[in-house]
């Protein structure tokens, strides 16, 4: 495997994991197997990316913003990032009522398929409900008041609080500009080499990635299965047009709309970028979580794309908190979806509300599996659909979150490539460190620790 690209021996795992999981449905296997002894090398696989995730965005954001250097640069590249980022979110939620206006993949859900949906995942949707419930009895500004945790280290034991650490981390990096420098500089060095730790120990997760991707796989395929599997892909094939829907919009995102950023603002070359980030988009479709893959993000922009540490440390956790490209299409043609399928015509307002709601419970969405179907509960009360609709499209969700994580992540790192280029990075295309993945300690001139 050693001289395989690393992207290929994930596909590898990937597709053997994929008729691991076909044959044993079709020859009936004891799916306790793959249950007992395969999916935990997944669990395995997921939990190492986890572990790091909370402290890479800690160490990486401090880092990212004192290494920027004055707060006047910092406000610059925020308010470019937090612009794109804006507005590739609402060019997603938009792209997402367009096509799902056009296509109209409610108005083909037979009426009978409906309330067998309905009754099948009714319970689901109550679960999820009540998650919300509680946040609901909350007054108006509870997200802002949330942004700020009461105790930093209650909200690093959460990967679902990245909000709260990305706010602690900011805060840190601003006043580390504004003290002494020899004061502020041992602190510095000591998160960026905490830094340097974490991305090495990424490296050796991703040995793993191809054993820990065909474990996820096999078992997903086998869970996905259940007792009757003809039932799954009659389901799945009655919410063919919402899922087409969906998977419309999610390839137009990555090859339109970004393609088009990039030509508008870099000189990179999109399939150059597209080549790079190859691994991590691959870790996102088999972990379905933007959290868990933002290590394996970073060390791509890092080295194969050649983006400065300053700009990806600060640009990448911050997206892959609060942009979500992808979940937020989603949340537009599902809700559409529902309200279609539930005979309700929406009007101008409501579907402008839709715009205004998805972008925000996109941004409020943890980058965890499922986290975008809770919050879409926000958008359909929003516009006065019924919750319980959501147990029309639970289904697809889990194969449709996969894809859906992939435009999240591709989304993130576009951005952070169109921020180091306006910022006079990689002014004639990319170019490759090209670190490749090893076992070996890297040459460095201060290694030596006195
Ligand atoms: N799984 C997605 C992510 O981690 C969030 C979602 O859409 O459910 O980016």
């Amino acid at each position: 495997m050693k001289r395989i690209p690393i992207h290929l021996q994930i596909i590898i795992g990937l597709i053997l994991g994929l008729l691991f999981g076909i044959v044993c449905i079709q020859f009936q296997w004891d799916p306790s197997f793959t249950i007992n002894y395969i999916k935990p090398f997944g669990t395995l696989f997921i939990n190492s990316l986890k572990m790091i995730a909370a402290p890479l965005v800690l160490a990486s954001l401090i880092v990212g913003v004192a290494n920027i250097g004055d707060i006047s640069r910092l406000s610059r590249i925020g308010g470019k990032t937090i612009s794109l980022y804006l507005i590739t979110t609402v060019t997603a939620v938009s792209l997402g009522l367009i096509l799902v206006n056009i296509i109209k993949p409610g108005n083909q859900l037979p009426l009978e398929t409906r309330e067998n949906l309905m009754s099948l995942y009714g319970s689901d949707v109550e679960s999820s409900a009540n998650v919300l419930g509680e946040l609901k009895k909350q007054g108006p500004l509870q997200p802002l008041v949330d942004i700020v945790p009461e105790n930093i280290f209650d909200a690093a034991s959460d990967n679902s609080n990245m909000l709260q650490i990305v706010f602690f981390a900011l805060i840190v990096g601003v006043a580390l500009l504004q003290i002494p420098k020899k004061k502020g500089k041992p602190v510095i060095r000591f998160f960026d080499g905490f830094n340097d730790v974490i991305i090495k120990i990424v490296e050796y997760i991703m040995l793993l990635a191809p054993y820990g991707v065909f474990a996820l796989i096999a078992s997903l395929i086998v869970e996905l299965a259940g007792d009757d599997p003809s039932q799954a892909f009659e389901i799945l094939y009655a919410l063919l047009w919402y899922s087409l829907t969906i998977l419309i919009g999610l390839a137009v995102m990555m090859l339109v709309v970004y393609p088009f950023m990039f030509k508008l603002f870099t000189k990179v070359k999109y399939v150059d970028f597209f080549k790079g980030i190859r691994p991590a988009q691959l870790l996102a479709f088999s972990t379905s979580s933007s959290s868990a893959t933002l290590p394996v993000t970073m060390r791509q922009v890092e080295e194969e794309l050649g983006v400065s540490e300053e700009i990806s440390s600060f640009v990448l956790p911050l997206g892959a908190t609060i942009n979500m490209d992808g979940t937020s299409l989603y949340q537009s043609v599902a809700a559409v979806f529902i309200a279609q399928a539930l005979g309700l015509d929406l009007s101008l307002g409501q579907q402008l509300t839709i715009i205004l709601t998805a972008t925000l419970a996109s941004i409020g969405s943890a980058g965890v599996p499922g986290a975008g179907v809770v919050m879409l509960i926000i958008v359909l009360e929003a516009i006065g659909v019924p919750v319980a609709g959501i147990a029309l499209i639970l289904a697809p969700d889990r194969i449709l979150d996969m894809c859906r994580t992939v435009v999240n992540i591709t989304g993130d790192a576009a951005v952070t490539m169109v921020v180091a280029s306006t910022e006079g990075e990689l002014p004639e295309g990319l170019i490759r460190k090209g670190n490749p993945i090893t076992m070996m300690p890297e040459e460095d001139e201060d290694r030596e620790i006195k």
